[in-house]
């Protein structure tokens, strides 16, 4: 037991990134059983062989490095999901506009004909059917 808690001393473990990369791994391997295909379990390996690798890595400031730059990528991408998600799940009450000076997206309530819409950021007024 002594010998596993040394093995793993001074060891990077989990983050993010490396529960994104299992995560792809097990699903590409999944897919693998559509495909039977050495080259979708190749790189179902290579995503499980990334994670483990930054599992044990020593280099602890490389890989919290890498795990920032992903998440910084990672965090946009899902609140832009659940912004589409929003959007999906109020279909039919709201409607969304861009505003054509600064692009900020505004919404308005559906069914109320032609309205005057100021945008909160930039204050610019604009007309729109809604
Ligand atoms: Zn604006």
């Amino acid at each position: 037991m002594n010998r596993i808690l040394q093995f793993f001393q001074g060891r990077y473990g989990m983050d993010q990134l490396n529960l994104a990369l299992l995560l792809c791994g097990f699903v590409v391997q999944g897919l693998n059983r559509l495909f039977f295909s050495p080259w979708v379990e190749a790189l179902g390996l290579v995503f499980l062989l990334l994670a483990a690798l930054r599992f044990l890595s020593r280099k602890k400031e490389r890989r919290a490095t890498e795990n920032e730059l992903f998440l910084s990528v990672w965090r946009p991408f899902l609140s832009w999901l659940r912004e589409l998600r929003e959007r999906w799940r109020d279909r039919k009450l709201y409607r969304y506009f861009h505003c054509p000076e600064c692009s900020q997206t505004v919404r308005v309530p559906k069914r109320k004909g032609k309205i005057r819409i100021s945008c909160p950021r930039c204050g610019n007024a604009f007309v729109k059917k809604t």
